[in-house]
C-alpha cells in the first residue's frame, strides 16, 4: 500500500472519530484487494437519500466551511482505485422514482411502480437481494436514519405493494430474520401502537435478537449477534437538532454509531450485506431547507468514513457510495458583481441552527410576523423583511399563492426566503428525474463504469456474489423499449 492511500484511510479513520484535519492528497496503488477480477467477501451500499448533484456539491461546500475538509465521498472519487458512474434510476412508471422504486430496482433487478417494494404490477413477489444472499450464506444488515421500516431499507429486504405498510414490513424483517437493523420506527414494534396488538420487542427478544432502543445499549450491545435498535418513535431526528441538544446527543445513536456498531455486528461473518442510508438529507431537501439538508449529509460522510477505515482492515470490501434520486435539487446561484457575494452569502449557512421542521410547532403556537421574524433570527441569523415575512405567513394561513404550485407549502416559502441569504435556489419540492452519482472501491469495483440502469446494480452484485438468480421484469411504462443493439451492449457491460 502505497504511504499516500495510508494517508488517505488514516484520514477517514480520524474524521470517523470525530477529529478533523486536512484532507489528504490520494495517489493510491491498485492493490490485490481492488484487482478487477476479485471478488468481495463483504458488500456495504451506502445511500444518501435525495442527493442531487446540487446537494453533494452544497454539501462539500459546507464541510469544507465547517469542518476544514471536504466530503470523503469526493475523496473517494479521487482514488486512482474508485470507480465511478452515472446512473438512471428511473421506475417502472416514471421518470422519476420513489425510495421503494429505487431500492427495489438495486435489490431486484427489476422496476417496479413508485410506492411498491419488490412487486411487479401483476403482483408477482420479486426475490429482495436480502433473502437471495441469505441463501447463499450472506448475513444481512440494514442501518438508517429514517424509520427502520421506511423505504430504502425495506426495498433490500421485503415485498408488499404499499411502501406505507410498515407494521407489516418488521414483521417480514423478523420472519426473514434481518441480521441487524438499526434506526427509527419503534412504534411498529409496540403492541400499543400496532394495529395487531402483537409485541415485536418481545417477539423479536425471543428470536435471539438483542432489542435496543438508546445509543448506550447500542454501544454496550454482545458482538456478533443479531439486534434490532430503534432508537426513535418515527425518524431520527435531523442532525442539525440533533447536535443542538444535549439529551438528544446522549439518547440518540449518530449514523456513524449504527454503522460502526452494525459492522462489529456482521463482522465475523463469512459475507455479509450491509445498507447504509442518510435517509433524511431528502428529507431536508423536500422542505427546501439546505443547512439542514447538508448537515445530514456531512453525518452520511461520517459513516462512510466508518466503512472506509473498515474497508482498509478488511480490503475484500466493496464499498458501493449512490442516491436514489435528486430531491428539489438546491443550487448556489452567482450573487453580485462577478459573483463575488455568493461565497460570503453562503457561508451565512454557518449560523443555522434548527432544522425549518422544528420551528413549526413553535409557529402554530404563536402565528404572529413578529414572533415568525424573532423565530427565524434565531435559527438562521437572517432578519428578514417585513414585506417577506409577511407572504410567509401568508402561505402558513393557505391563503398564499405561489407561481409553481410546487411552491405553495410553508417549507418552500421559508426556501425562497432563505435564497436571500444563502444564496441557493431550488427547482420544486418533490423528487427529480436527475441521473445520479455512483463511486465503487474494492474488489468488483471496476464493474461499476461509465452510464448504468439501477437495475445492472443488481445483476453486478449477484454476478460478484456468485448468485445465480434473475427476477422477472415486466415492461417498462410510458416509454420505447430498448432497441436490441442497447440491450446486448448493456449484457456485454454487466
Ligand atoms: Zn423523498
Amino acid at each position: 500500500m502505497s504511504g499516500s492511500r495510508r494517508a488517505f484511510f488514516r484520514h477517514a479513520a480520524l474524521a470517523g472519530a470525530g477529529v478533523l484535519g486536512c484532507p489528504a492528497i490520494v495517489r493510491s496503488a491498485t492493490t490485490a484487494a481492488t484487482a478487477p477480477d476479485a471478488r468481495p467477501r463483504h458488500l456495504i451500499h451506502l445511500v444518501a437519500d435525495g442527493t442531487s448533484i446540487g446537494t453533494l456539491t452544497l454539501g462539500d461546500h459546507f464541510s469544507r466551511l465547517h469542518r476544514k475538509t471536504g466530503l470523503r465521498w469526493l475523496d473517494l472519487c479521487r482514488q486512482p482505485a474508485a470507480h465511478t458512474a452515472l446512473v438512471n434510476m428511473r421506475s417502472l412508471n416514471s421518470w422519476v422514482t420513489d425510495s421503494a422504486a429505487a431500492s427495489s430496482s438495486w435489490s431486484t433487478g427489476s422496476r417496479v411502480v413508485n410506492g411498491v417494494l419488490n412487486q411487479l404490477p401483476d403482483g408477482t413477489n420479486l426475490r429482495p437481494l436480502c433473502s437471495l444472499a441469505a441463501e447463499a450464506g450472506w448475513k444481512r444488515g440494514l442501518v438508517t436514519t429514517t424509520e427502520i421500516t421506511h423505504a430504502t431499507p425495506a426495498g433490500f429486504a421485503a415485498n408488499t405493494d404499499n411502501r406505507g405498510t410498515a407494521e407489516h414490513i418488521a414483521l417480514q424483517y423478523l420472519e426473514r430474520k434481518i441480521d441487524v437493523l438499526l434506526g427509527g420506527g419503534r412504534k411498529y414494534f409496540e403492541p400499543t401502537r400496532r394495529k395487531d396488538k402483537r409485541d415485536l420487542h418481545a417477539e423479536f427478544a425471543r428470536a435471539g435478537y438483542s432489542v435496543l432502543q438508546t445509543a448506550s445499549q447500542l454501544a454496550a450491545a454482545p458482538r456478533g449477534q443479531p439486534c434490532l435498535g430503534t432508537f426513535a418513535s418515527g425518524h431520527l431526528p435531523f442532525t442539525i437538532d440533533h447536535q443542538a441538544s444535549d439529551e438528544l446527543r446522549k439518547t440518540v445513536p449518530t449514523l456513524a454509531d449504527m454503522t460502526r456498531a452494525a459492522l462489529r455486528q456482521l463482522e465475523a461473518a463469512g459475507h455479509f450485506i450491509l445498507q447504509v442510508e442518510g435517509g433524511r438529507v431528502d428529507h431536508g431537501a423536500h422542505a427546501c431547507d439546505i443547512a439542514t439538508a447538508v448537515r445530514d449529509l456531512v453525518a452520511f460522510d461520517d459513516a462512510l468514513a466508518i466503512c472506509l477505515e473498515f474497508q482498509q482492515r478488511v480490503p475484500d470490501t466493496l464499498l458501493v457510495v449512490t442516491t436514489d434520486h435528486g430531491t428539489a435539487n438546491p443550487g448556489l446561484n452567482g450573487t453580485g458583481s462577478g459573483y463575488k457575494e455568493t461565497i460570503p452569502l453562503f457561508t451565512n449557512i454557518l449560523k443555522a441552527t434548527r432544522s425549518f421542521e422544528s420551528l413549526e410547532p413553535d409557529l402554530v403556537k404563536n402565528p404572529s410576523a413578529a414572533h415568525l421574524q424573532r423565530l427565524l433570527k434565531e435559527a438562521t441569523g437572517y432578519n428578514a423583511p417585513d414585506a417577506k415575512i409577511a407572504l410567509v405567513l401568508a402561505a402558513f394561513q393557505k391563503k398564499g399563492q405561489a407561481l409553481y404550485s410546487h411552491m405553495n407549502s410553508v417549507e418552500a416559502h421559508l426556501g425562497q426566503l432563505l435564497a436571500n441569504h444563502l444564496g441557493v435556489g431550488w427547482t420544486g419540492t418533490s423528487h427529480t428525474a436527475d441521473f445520479v452519482p455512483l463511486v465503487a472501491f474494492g474488489p468488483g469495483a471496476s464493474r461499476f463504469t461509465g452510464f448504468l440502469q439501477n437495475t445492472d446494480v443488481f445483476r453486478i452484485y449477484t454476478d460478484l456474489a456468485q448468485i445465480d438468480y434473475r427476477n422477472p421484469e415486466a415492461p417498462l411504462l410510458g416509454e420505447c423499449q430498448p432497441t436490441a443493439d442497447e440491450v446486448e451492449t448493456r449484457a456485454a457491460w454487466v
